[in-house]
């Protein structure tokens, strides 16, 4: 088992990416700390993980909360006493629109759960993982980092931006701790953040681009799943990864470099 007596904090932990990413770690050994904010989501995917043999609790939180990130990260400690790994999941995709149509509060929004969330699911690990030395694994995206052609999704792509400019900070700053910190950027995956993204007027911010055939070329269009990224997620948190530290991998079927 690749984290075999480790303990993982995931956050967003509810579904898609994070809840693939929490069972997975626990298949391999890993307790789940399994953090989001509605309860009843996280309670299904801990109970999964336990009928699998696996350990996990749930922690419920607003990662944009400084307070209740700081006392869920304590919960997690007390219940399991360490913490080797944290994966930074949760977002939203909030609202997309043209600039003029794109409120200072949808800004906000966006901005404070996808980029300071990420801040606070790391800041305060760090004490934790500092004692044996860790790996960071945040989700970020296409979007912002190799792609900048969905409209209207600029605040999405500016906090998808800075998770890769923070992780790049933090794999500095870290280092020394032995603390590694590296970056997911999926493409397109079959979850559920597409029900949650508000659309406002986004034609008004579109240039037409064309592809000769899909966009997904290993794919043909298809999405891939939360269980792919699951899985890159393990290897960047497992001793398999040992040496990889400040880099994002982008997992999209060589989406990106179409669009
Ligand atoms: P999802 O909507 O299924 O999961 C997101 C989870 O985060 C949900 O369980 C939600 O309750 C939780 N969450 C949202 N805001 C939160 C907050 N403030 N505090 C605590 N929990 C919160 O979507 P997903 O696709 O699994 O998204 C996971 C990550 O993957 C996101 O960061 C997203 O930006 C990224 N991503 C997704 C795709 C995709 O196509 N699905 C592509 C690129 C990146």
């Amino acid at each position: 088992m690749l984290l075999e007596g480790k303990v993982a904090l995931v956050t967003g932990a509810g579904s898609g990416i994070g809840a693939a990413a929490a069972r997975l770690m626990a298949k391999e050994g890993a307790k789940i700390g399994a953090l989001g904010r509605t309860e009843s989501e996280l309670d299904k995917v801990v109970k999964q993980i336990k009928k699998a043999g696996g350990e996990a609790i749930t922690l419920v939180a607003d990662t944009s909360e400084p307070e209740a990130m700081e006392k869920a990260t304590q919960q997690l400690v007390k219940a399991y006493g360490r913490l080797d790994i944290v994966v930074p999941n949760a977002g939203i995709n909030g609202v997309w629109a043209p600039l003029e149509d794109l409120t200072p509060e949808d800004w906000d929004k966006t901005l404070t759960i996808n980029l300071k969330g990420t801040f606070l699911s790391v800041k305060y690990a760090i004490p934790h993982l500092k004692k044996r030395g860790g790996s960071v694994v945040i989700v970020a995206s296409i979007n912002g980092t190799r792609t900048f052609t969905s409209a209207g999704a600029t605040a999405y792509s500016c906090s998808k931006a800075g998770q890769v400019a923070f992780a790049k900070m933090a794999a500095v700053e870290l280092g020394q701790h032995k603390i590694r910190v590296n970056v997911v950027c999926p493409g397109a995956i079959d979850t559920l953040i597409d029900e949650n993204t508000e659309k406002i007027n986004t034609e008004k911010a579109e240039v037409p681009v064309e592809f000769p055939e899909g966009d997904i070329p290993l794919t043909k269009g298809e999405p891939g799943s939360a269980k792919q990224v699951a899985d890159l997620i393990l290897f960047l948190a497992s001793d398999q990864a040992s040496h990889i530290s400040g880099t994002e991998v982008w997992i999209d079927g060589g989406q990106s470099l179409l669009r």
